[in-house]
């Protein structure tokens, strides 16, 4: 089972990882964006990780819905209210449980996905963070590493895709043949479940 330690280290780890790879999420966000992305992220969990030191709250939802709600109000770009619309949808289908086990963790990831993809309008294939949050969603049923293998394999993917969401999609064709910022950082979340799992 999962409890609210669980979830916490979820989100030092990823805090933790975008700190790490700040540099590389901006440098992909240069060719195809505004050179942004790293610094956006890194603000946004540096305010999670304070936040959750600070209202200590005590079950999966609640750490979910608070990291959610520090990334929509402390991220500019748009990446901040896609991935707390993430964090709050899927700490709410938590619902106030003190543990959940994977199952449940899959079955509301799905739905703060599924709110990313309302919210931003963004399918499968439109090289976006969605590239790698389906696929990961998908393989989670077999496993924290299947899905970061899962989410990986998709950001990587983003790269002959042509953006029709967001910035990127401003340019047309030349989006093509450049990594997506939001897919790499999108698997770099979701790699952090593993790092959590001690
Ligand atoms: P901004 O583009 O406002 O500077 P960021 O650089 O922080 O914001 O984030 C860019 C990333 O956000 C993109 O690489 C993409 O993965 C993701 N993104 C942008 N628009 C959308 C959307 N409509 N749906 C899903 N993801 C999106
Ligand atoms: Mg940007
Ligand atoms: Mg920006």
């Amino acid at each position: 089972m999962l409890d609210a330690d669980f979830f916490r280290r979820w989100m030092t780890a990823t805090s933790a990882s975008v700190e790490r790879e700040a540099e590389r999420l901006t440098a992909l966000d240069s060719p195809i964006g505004d050179a942004d992305h790293g610094s956006n992220l890194r603000r946004g969990f540096a305010a999670v990780t304070v936040a959750l030191e600070k209202e200590a709250p005590r079950t999966p939802g609640a750490v979910l819905i608070l990291a959610g709600r520090q990334l929509i109000s402390t991220v500019g770009g748009a990446s901040g209210p896609l991935y707390g619309t993430l964090l709050r949808r899927t700490g709410k289908a938590l619902g106030d449980a003190p543990e959940v086990g994977p199952e449940q963790l899959a079955e509301a990831l799905r739905t703060g996905v599924d709110a990313v993809m309302q919210l931003g309008g963004a399918a499968p294939g439109d090289k976006t963070m969605i590239d790698a949050l389906v696929p990961a969603v998908d393989a989670l049923g077999d496993g924290f590493g299947a899905a970061r293998a899962a989410a990986e394999q998709g950001a990587e993917a983003t790269t002959p895709l042509q953006a029709r969401k967001g910035r990127a999609s401003y340019l047309g064709e030349r989006s093509i043949g450049h990594q997506d910022p939001g897919a790499t950082s999108a698997a770099l979340l979701i790699a952090a479940l593993g790092e959590a799992d001690t």
